[in-house]
């Protein structure tokens, strides 16, 4: 990894102490936009390589589990950065309004046949943290409930950890001004507005709250075999370089290694 990049890094890493306001959203690195998409494809082809020996080895499961605001780019993270992996090693599972089913389970039954397996890369869009996000700042369930859960979710990861996944936590941290833009723009457009709802504007005016459970989420489970990145979001540009140059970093840690060949392989002549 290049010094550069390490800082890159290490400025996104979340510090306990440390407040999403010390993010800044419009952060760029000092990389302009033609410098940074040429980047971008550097990294995705190495990012590429080391997938292919993951899902060769089968030792390791990779979750990444994205969360943002509305409009914060997590649908087009997956499509910008997950270009170019192997799509068959690769699982991608949204977390929506629970069904009455999952509802009526605990908070992380619908979210553990989701996890993937040894060898592939899973994709969370929003995750478990959403029963400490939505579900506090909508009051779905009361203060003494969700407060526990944060207890709960450092445990599971960390069972998930010492089973074999390896875990990379990313929040897309835009800003209430470009949340505005971007929500105006799927009013205004045709083709995004099956994106918006109205509800997204309820959600807005609780703005302050959200980034209140964000900052509490994140400081309450980051954990160096958990850790969480603040990634600054407005310019999709950064983002998409960031989060490629994290996975590059956590495949890199990995570092998964081809399998031994099977008895006699070596050396046979196929005829
Ligand atoms: P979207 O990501 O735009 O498809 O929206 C999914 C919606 O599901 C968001 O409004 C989330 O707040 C909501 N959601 C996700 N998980 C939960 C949950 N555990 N409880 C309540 N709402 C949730
Ligand atoms: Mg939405």
């Amino acid at each position: 990894m290049s010094s550069s990049t390490r800082d890159v890094l290490k400025s996104c890493l979340a510090v306990k102490a440390t407040d999403l306001e010390q993010h800044d959203p419009r952060e760029s690195f000092g990389w302009s936009k033609e410098e940074s998409l040429r980047l971008l494809a550097d990294e995705l082809s190495v990012v590429a390589a080391l997938q292919e020996r993951l899902f060769a080895a089968e030792q390791t499961a990779v979750l990444v589990v994205l969360q943002a605001t509305d409009a914060g780019g997590k649908d087009g993270t997956i499509r910008s950065v997950l270009t170019g992996l192997n799509p068959a090693g690769v699982d991608v599972t949204p977390f929506g309004v629970p069904s009455d089913e999952e509802r009526s389970h605990d908070y992380l039954w619908r979210i553990h046949p989701h996890l993937p397996a040894k060898g592939r890369i899973g994709v969370f869009n929003r995750s478990h943290y959403e029963d400490v996000l939505v579900v506090r700042v909508k009051s779905f369930a009361p203060e003494l409930v969700w407060r526990k859960r944060y207890g709960h979710i450092r445990n599971f990861e960390q069972m998930l950890v010492d089973e074999g996944t390896h875990l990379i936590k990313i929040f897309l941290n835009l800003s209430k001004d470009e949340q505005r833009a971007r929500l105006q723009d799927r009013v205004d457009d045709p083709t995004e507005r099956w994106k918006f709802r109205m509800g997204d504007l309820d959600d807005r005016l609780l703005w302050d709250e959200y980034q209140a459970a964000f900052g509490d989420a994140i400081r309450e489970t980051t954990r160096p075999h958990a850790p969480w990145y603040v990634v600054p979001a407005d310019r999709k540009w950064v983002r998409n370089l960031v989060i490629a140059n994290i996975l590059r970093h956590h495949l890199e840690l990995i570092d998964p290694q081809y399998p031994p060949a099977d008895d006699g392989v070596v050396g046979t002549v196929v005829v």
